[in-house]
């Protein structure tokens, strides 16, 4: 007898009860595609000489099936990676200020175009840019989608078959496909490179200046350091040199905080108050690396110049939602208290934690850690750590941080590889690092408020063999 004659009917699974349960959660469709994609692995299987399941072990698997379908793939997950601001998982987490404000913006209309004074209509870049000015000592200011948008924006509208003076030091390529000279021709300008890669003095600039130039342009060297028999122009001797020109002196900051991170012992980052100070006219910068809001891009400067980049149509293109700017609104109302932002910017709070409370943290989890991995052939310690910026911020310098070292017992590593793989599969997966022989967890973004959260998920951990 052809042992699929005994395979259950899609309806005689549905009428089971905990198919029943499944289709009241998930509705009727979703529950049904799993029970037909199910029964056509079963199919193909049992053809190919494996046994025919039970109907036990059927509705397993699409009990199984039903709920990896409906897993969120934007999940939350434990960043235990050592690196701050990372882009992989989403770079800074936003504060609660934020969080709430940008609840409250998804779920009612808001005043977003729409000044409530005039009962007129308004531009969404008001709702942040007074306060970007106050905080930058710009004139004017306006947001786009990300760093990489406002430079493009910029170039594009500015120096559009024009050329554009840049350092050789500083074409540099961030992560993914930022690449200052790709970004320079996609925005229609010719890059004209100057100096070398480790020395450029101000008459490098000075002999380019042709009657095509469009400005002057600095890149922050974010994500890398030149070091040794270096020279580089101060902003303010380009700044004054442009102007000799009548030219626009432009600075991606890349990062951009608008705190002084040298009063938490971080090293100096400089700000867009000090370009502007030292006589920028543009000046742009990231939302969601040190300044520790939602993904965005800031550009503060010239009244006249950021209104011809406000007229290009492409400002249309890359413009923020709402969500974004109920979020940047409140993260930058933070920074008018800078006494208190190392308590209330999440990222600010990570990067500046004592590595004495990070180490606290890891005496209390480590039993639950050690229980979870008895019986493996490993050992798990509270070890001292380095933890990094990330996102190309001040990227030599490692912040002491602690966690835990998992290291196998024996010679062989790939006990490692099955934990860090459990660790991930976890509800809420927990990132690490494998790095020199052992899985390495950095405690440093494990907030306070998620360690019992932490804790809780240990136990669930499920190691294959
Ligand atoms: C990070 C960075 C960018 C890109 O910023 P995004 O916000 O990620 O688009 C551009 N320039 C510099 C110097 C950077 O550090």
């Amino acid at each position: 007898m052809n042992p699929l004659s005994q395979l259950p009917s899609v309806d005689r699974l549905l009428s089971t009860a905990a198919l029943a349960a499944l289709v009241d959660l998930h509705g009727r469709a979703v529950v049904t595609g799993v029970v037909r994609d199910v029964l056509a692995a079963t199919r193909a299987a049992v053809k190919d000489g494996a046994l025919l399941p039970d109907e036990a072990g059927l509705l397993e698997k699409v009990g199984a099936g039903v709920t990896a379908k409906m897993m969120p793939k934007l999940r939350p997950v434990f960043n235990l990676t050592g690196t701050v601001l990372h882009t992989n998982l989403g770079r800074a987490p936003l504060p609660e200020e934020a969080v709430q404000a940008l609840i409250a913006a998804a779920r009612n209309p808001c005043a977003l175009e729409y000044d409530v004074e005039s009962g007129g209509r308004g531009d969404r870049d008001s709702v942040v840019d007074e306060l970007l000015c106050e905080l930058t000592g710009a004139e004017a200011a306006t947001v786009v989608n990300n760093n990489a948008a406002a430079v493009f924006l910029l170039l594009n509208t500015l120096a559009q078959k024009k050329q554009v003076i840049v350092s050789r030091g500083e074409l540099i390529e961030i992560g993914g496909a930022f690449r200052v000279p790709d970004i320079m021709s996609r925005a229609g300008a010719k890059l004209v490179e100057v100096g070398t890669t480790n020395r450029t003095h101000l008459k490098d600039f000075a002999e380019n200046i042709t009657p095509r130039t469009a400005m002057l342009m600095k890149v922050h060297a974010s994500n890398y350091a030149i070091s040794g028999f270096t020279h580089a122009v101060p902003e303010a001797e380009l700044a004054a040199l442009a102007h000799r020109h009548d030219l626009p002196f432009v600075i991606d900051l890349g990062s951009g905080t608008l705190a002084d991170l040298a009063a938490y012992g971080l090293p100096h980052e400089p700000t867009p108050a000090e370009a502007i100070a030292a006589g920028a006219d543009l000046v742009t910068f990231s939302g969601d690396k040190l300044l520790g809001g939602p993904q965005a891009g800031l550009m503060v400067g010239r009244k006249d110049l950021i209104a011809k980049i406000k007229k290009n149509p492409l400002k249309r293109a890359l413009r923020v939602g709402k969500l974004t700017l109920a979020a940047l609104e409140a993260v930058l109302a933070l920074y008018r208290d800078p006494d208190r932002l190392h308590l209330r910017v999440t990222a600010v709070r990570q990067l500046t934690r004592p590595e004495a409370e990070i180490r606290s943290a890891a005496e209390r989890l480590l039993p639950a850690l050690q229980t979870a991995l008895a019986g493996l052939p490993v050992s798990a310690d509270i070890v001292a750590l380095k933890s990094q910026i990330g996102s190309g911020s001040l990227p030599v310098d490692r912040l002491p941080s602690a966690g835990f070292a998992i290291r196998p017992l024996g010679k062989k590593g790939g006990v490692l590889n099955r934990i860090e793989a459990a660790l991930r599969a976890l509800p809420k997966p927990v990132i690490g690092r494998i790095e020199d022989g052992a899985l390495l967890l950095d405690l440093r973004c494990l907030q306070p408020q998620d360690e019992a959260e932490f804790a809780a998920l240990l136990p669930a951990l499920n190691i294959r063999q």
